[in-house]
């Protein structure tokens, strides 16, 4: 979204071990550190964050595993890559470290007629946000594709979880305070052609409805549970308020999408905050329902 200010320390791990000893660190300085993916659902405060923020950016590594080797995360990020491609049909998994960016990975699988996160076409950010977040839509989630995850611990070590042990919801991984180190992925074989088209499709109607050129952090606000609102996402409450084009300094309720703030150039994060503020007490006063954020904030004081 392009607000906000400066971190206090920012630490950039280059490998899964760097990003484990990273935590380590920050944890014996008496920091509990924030975790930045591609920033593409975070609100940031203004003026100087206290404490670490550790960036995923430069761990990014996306690779197919061995298929006859170990199935196992943990095992997979310690192997190189295989020198020679396999052949399409076989396989059907990636390794994706946390910083591969989310458009790598869904271009990579459709280059191989790879089934899956076509669905997250134009879903901004990196794989360990999309985990984390449970990133998707209507086409789709991350954890559609998730067989075992590579994290590390409140503890600072490594790990490994599968499917089965995970409680993946409605954006949330289900991973609590837990980091994404990285991610096994399998796929359904199909054909590049399709798997093209349909990610194309989707991109498309992605483009139609929402402001994605913009600068803004996605949708600000969870749907609510649709037995309260009747079946109407927070996009539509917010307009049915009247408060698409609502304006606060440089910050605007975007007037495609209800759900979208978008930065019109210099909005800082206490525009947007206040705009928050504004829309979840309107949506309140007229309709009983209390919205709650998708995009995380980070606020200054919390250090
Ligand atoms: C134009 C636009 C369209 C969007 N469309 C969608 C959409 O269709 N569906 C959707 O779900 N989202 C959408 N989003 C929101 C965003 O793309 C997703 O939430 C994405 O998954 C965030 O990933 P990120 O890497 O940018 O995470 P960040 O924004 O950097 O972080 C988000 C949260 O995840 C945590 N996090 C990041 N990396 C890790 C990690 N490795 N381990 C643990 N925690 C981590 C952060 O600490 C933070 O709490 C959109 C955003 C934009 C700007």
């Amino acid at each position: 979204m392009r607000v906000g200010g400066a971190a206090e320390w920012l630490l950039e791990p280059a490998t899964p071990d760097e990003l484990r000893r990273a935590v380590v660190a920050a944890r014996e300085e008496g920091f509990v550190p924030r975790i930045l993916g591609g920033g593409a659902n975070l609100l940031v405060d203004d003026g100087v964050l206290p404490g670490v923020v550790i960036t995923t950016d430069r761990i990014k590594r996306l690779f197919r595993p061995e298929i006859d080797g170990p199935n196992s995360v943990r095992d997979a990020i310690e192997m190189a890559p295989r020198m020679a491609p396999a052949p399409r049909e076989e396989g059907l998994r990636f390794v994706a470290w946390s910083g591969v960016s989310m458009p790598k990975l869904v271009n990579a699988a459709a280059e191989l007629g790879w089934s899956g996160v076509e669905g997250l076409a134009g879903v901004p950010g990196n794989v360990g946000g999309g985990v984390a977040m449970n990133a998707g839509g209507r086409w789709g989630e991350m954890w559609g594709v998730v067989e075992r995850v590579l994290v590390v611990d409140e503890q600072g070590e490594f790990q490994e979880l599968d499917r089965q042990s995970c409680s993946p919801r409605y954006r949330n991984g289900g991973l609590g305070a837990k980091i994404v180190v990285s991610a096994l992925l399998h796929f359904d074989l199909d054909d590049p052609k399709s798997v093209k088209e349909r990610g194309r499709d989707f991109l498309l109607e992605k483009n139609r409805v929402q402001p994605v050129t913009a600068w803004s952090a996605g949708c600000i606000f969870k749907n609510p549970d649709k037995l309260a609102s009747g079946g109407r996402s927070a996009g539509k409450l917010v307009e049915e308020c009247g408060l698409k084009g609502r304006v606060v300094g440089d910050a605007i309720v975007s007037p495609l999408h209800g759900n979208f703030i978008v930065n019109r150039g210099r909005a800082t994060a206490r525009d947007v905050f206040e705009l928050i503020r504004i829309i979840r007490a309107e949506v309140a006063d007229k309709t009983g329902i209390a919205l709650e954020l998708e995009a995380k904030e980070w606020r200054a004081e919390k250090g």
